[in-house]
């Protein structure tokens, strides 16, 4: 009983990854750098979203879209800000899977795009779990959610690119130890390219601005010499 169990759910994944390889081949073929925002709800995805969309629309043409359980509230923030937004409703999902994302790419013109930024469900356990077929990864985590979140997430902080520490402005008020939430970071995820930064105040954005810039055109560089 419990074996079959096992092999369907490993068959749901089977699936999944070979639905996210035909998108990352669509993205590839429109040369479209994409990443994928994962965070606990409240971390501050859709700030990020909104202050990145604000500052690098005027260069990039960039394409937004957000996974949410129920609302397009952050997908309205997104098109507020200048981007191109599709919403997925996930009908109570608590994670993006690759169908969703191939039916949010045939609603728009990847040729056309410079950027893909795919806001995931706001959940830790299971959205590090289903591939989307995006280029990258990027965890965004926060001062207020507590250093012990990578000794209680690993799969998450082990199944990421990049990771972002949101909401630094808070770190006089809260006690995180930063040196604790590093060493559970580095254990799962050496080397990682990590980010401070907050999106009230601004600090350490602009790392991060020249982090996506980077990325889309040594992808683009990439992509010219194949
Ligand atoms: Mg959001
Ligand atoms: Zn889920």
């Amino acid at each position: 009983m419990i074996n079959q169990r096992i092999s369907i759910v490993e068959n749901i994944l089977s699936a999944n990854d070979r639905l996210a390889s035909d998108n990352r081949q669509r993205l590839d073929s429109a040369r479209l750098f994409s990443v994928n925002i994962m965070a606990s709800p409240g971390a501050g995805k859709t700030s990020l979203i909104e202050r990145t969309v604000k500052t690098l629309s005027n260069r990039l043409k960039i394409a937004v879209i957000d996974g949410d359980i129920a609302t397009s509230l952050d997908a309205d923030r997104a098109a507020a800000a200048g981007a191109l937004a599709v919403q997925i409703n996930t009908g109570g999902d608590c994670h993006l899977d690759a169908v969703m994302l191939q039916n949010a790419l045939n609603t728009l013109e990847l040729g056309e795009l410079d950027l893909l930024i795919v806001e995931n469900v706001g959940n830790l356990v299971c959205p590090a779990g289903f591939k989307l077929g995006t280029h990258s990864s990027v965890l965004v985590a926060s001062v207020p959610e507590g250093d012990d979140k990578p000794y209680k997430y690993p799969g998450t902080y082990q199944g990421v690119d990049v990771l972002i520490l949101n909401k630094i402005d808070l770190l006089p008020y809260v006690p995180f130890k930063m040196d604790y939430f590093k060493q559970g970071v580095q254990a799962l995820n050496p080397g990682i390219s990590t980010f401070p930064l907050s999106c009230l105040t601004g600090e350490g954005l602009s790392t991060w601005y020249e982090w996506v810039e980077i990325q889309v055109s040594r992808y683009r560089q990439a992509t010219n010499s194949t």
